[in-house]
């Protein structure tokens, strides 16, 4: 069988975690900033490690999945529709920062955790959160803390390699601009260096508890260091003793590799360019911490498409509980699941989901019928279930468009919803068979399918149209009225619209013909209905816009009332 990039990844991982300690549980690591909500696009960050750390423990193997929640980091920048009032905490920690006003969270970063923990919780991700403000509040680190500052001139010189190395290399300029645009910021931190020295660590100031500030000497004997910061405070503390501070990104990422024992971690492409904070880490991680680098694939960018629309309500940043608002979890894992991670790939937002809804139909198909290829097959069982759990399922699955196409006609009206779906088969006993791809389908119609692509039934016949129609047409809305009483299902009625312009032809109504007149005569009948009831020239297919109108309202907008 065809082995997946997931499988192939799982067996490199736990042989390298045989390699280096036999029988402990293998560690997959992720790492997530709550400065702002987690953007759909960190997503990867996550799941990349989760198929991985899932395949490891479906062949039995223990396996634990650590999320370093990066709240220790310094609030950066006021977002958009935030108090500007907030500016004042810039440069403190992410969870010494209020949480935005109307909030329940404590804190900045609790707040923006949140709802990424409900999100992975939905998509059926386990993992080990660990919060940096803990470690370093509760001195985990105190002696990888002292260790890179006694190192801090070997560190100093690694890195002083690569600032030689980043200064030609356009494309890392490149990289890290993108990173900043991307809200990760880390890839654009200050490294240590400064004026007075190099020192890998940054204490916050304990009088105004910003990071505005510059250790001027250490001494490795006492650990005595002594810090200004921009507020005027000076001091001298005991680095043995101090827990206020961090140390700068491009050594606190290694330290923790050493720290967690981390055999794969995969990093965006902004942190895997050359002079990047995975390749600059991998030589902290070896030649000061005394311990070997993750497997760290880069991913590529995850894109979003149909968002444009939302950009000015939304501010234009979807999140994974937004993506879960439109689909269930079992797609969304899909399209992490089937893409290796260097492949981007778009998560859409717009008509294109109907058509992703679609594919996953047909795998499902052929997964259920034993036809579906080894490579789709794995990514379908990813999709689905985890080790422990089978992701929910809606029972009784009708093609999203169809969902799509009803709820926008029914306008949520829950009777008449129930009363157009029965023509799509017959069996549904309720609307909770149908859930919750139904109210994903709703939530899509009412939230991101723009205006003017919303089917609006006219209220009134449209006289002035029925007015002026030549003699064919009238015919065919005659002959359409006649079969309406019969035909009223949906294959009736795909039989009965396509049949109308066969029959004006002399031919029968189910006759097998498509000659290119009677095509142009079935699309002008079609066009024709569309203006009739909805005023436009196109709309949901027919039959199923029929059934949605209701055979009393189609004969009135028709003039057979
Ligand atoms: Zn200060």
């Amino acid at each position: 069988m065809d082995a997946d990039w997931v499988a192939r990844f799982a067996d490199e991982v736990i042989a390298e975690a045989e390699r280096r300690a036999p029988g402990k549980p293998v560690v997959c690591a992720s790492g997530l900033s709550p400065s702002g909500p987690i953007h759909l696009g960190n997503l990867r960050e996550v799941m990349t490690p989760h198929l991985v750390a899932d395949e490891i423990r479906r062949r039995g193997h223990e396996c634990v999945h650590i999320i370093s929640w990066d709240d220790f980091d310094r609030f950066r920048k006021v977002p958009v529709g935030v108090d500007p009032s907030w500016n004042e905490h810039i440069g403190k920690p992410l969870t010494s920062v209020p949480a935005p006003p109307g909030s329940e969270h404590p804190n900045w970063a609790e707040h923006f955790k949140a709802p990424m923990i409900a999100a992975l919780a939905e998509l059926g991700v386990e993992f080990h959160g660990i919060s940096q403000t803990q470690m370093y509040g509760s001195g985990a680190y105190r002696e990888q803390v002292l260790l890179a500052m006694r190192e801090r001139r070997r560190i100093d010189a690694i890195l002083d390699q690569y600032r030689t190395k980043k200064a030609k290399a356009k494309e890392v300029a490149d990289a890290d601009e993108a990173a900043a645009l991307e809200g990760s910021g880390a890839a654009n931190e200050d490294d240590g260096s400064g004026a007075g020295g190099y020192y890998p660590y940054k204490p916050y100031c304990s009088v105004c508890d910003r990071d505005l500030t510059t250790v001027t000497s250490y001494d490795d004997e006492t650990t005595e260091m002594s810090y200004t910061c921009v507020c005027g405070h000076s001091e001298t503390v005991l680095l043995s003793e101090h827990t206020r501070g961090k140390l700068v990104w491009k050594v606190d990422w290694p330290m923790r590799w050493a720290y967690e024992g981390v055999v794969f971690e995969p990093s965006g492409v902004d942190h895997s360019s050359p002079g990047s904070s995975f390749v600059v880490g991998g030589q902290i991680v070896r030649e000061v911490f005394g311990a070997p680098q993750p497997i760290g694939p880069m991913y590529a960018f995850v894109g979003i498409s149909g968002m444009a629309k939302m950009s000015s309500s939304k501010g234009g940043v979807p999140t994974p509980a937004d993506a879960l608002s439109i689909m269930e979890p079992a797609l969304l894992r899909w399209l992490y699941a089937r893409r290796r991670p260097n492949q981007s790939f778009k998560v859409s937002f717009d008509q294109e989901i109907q058509r992703m809804y679609d594919e996953w139909d047909t795998l499902t198909r052929k997964v259920q019928d034993g036809t579906a290829l080894p490579a789709d097959q794995s990514a379908y069982r990813r999709a689905s279930s985890t080790a422990s759990r089978v992701l929910p399922e809606t029972p009784r699955r009708l093609p999203y468009r169809t969902l799509a196409s009803v709820v926008d006609i029914a306008t949520g009206h829950e009777e008449q919803t129930l009363r157009i779906l029965r023509a799509f088969d017959p069996e549904i006993g309720g609307l909770d068979e149908l859930r919750p791809r139904l109210d994903r389908a709703q939530h899509w119609v009412n939230t991101y399918v723009p205006a003017e692509e919303r089917t609006q039934v006219r209220e009134t016949p449209d006289k002035e149209l029925l007015d002026t129609l030549g003699e064919q047409d009238r015919e065919s809305l005659r002959l359409l009225a006649e079969g309406l009483g019969e035909q009223w299902s949906l294959d009736g009625l795909t039989t009965l619209v396509y049949g109308v312009p066969k029959v004006q032809a002399g031919l029968d109504m189910d006759a097998k013909a498509a000659t290119p007149e009677l095509k142009a005569a079935q699309r002008a009948f079609f066009a024709l209905l569309y203006r009739l009831l909805v005023g436009s020239d196109t709309g949901p297919r027919l039959p199923t816009l029929l059934l949605a109108v209701g055979r009393d309202r189609v004969r009135e907008l028709i003039g057979h009332a």
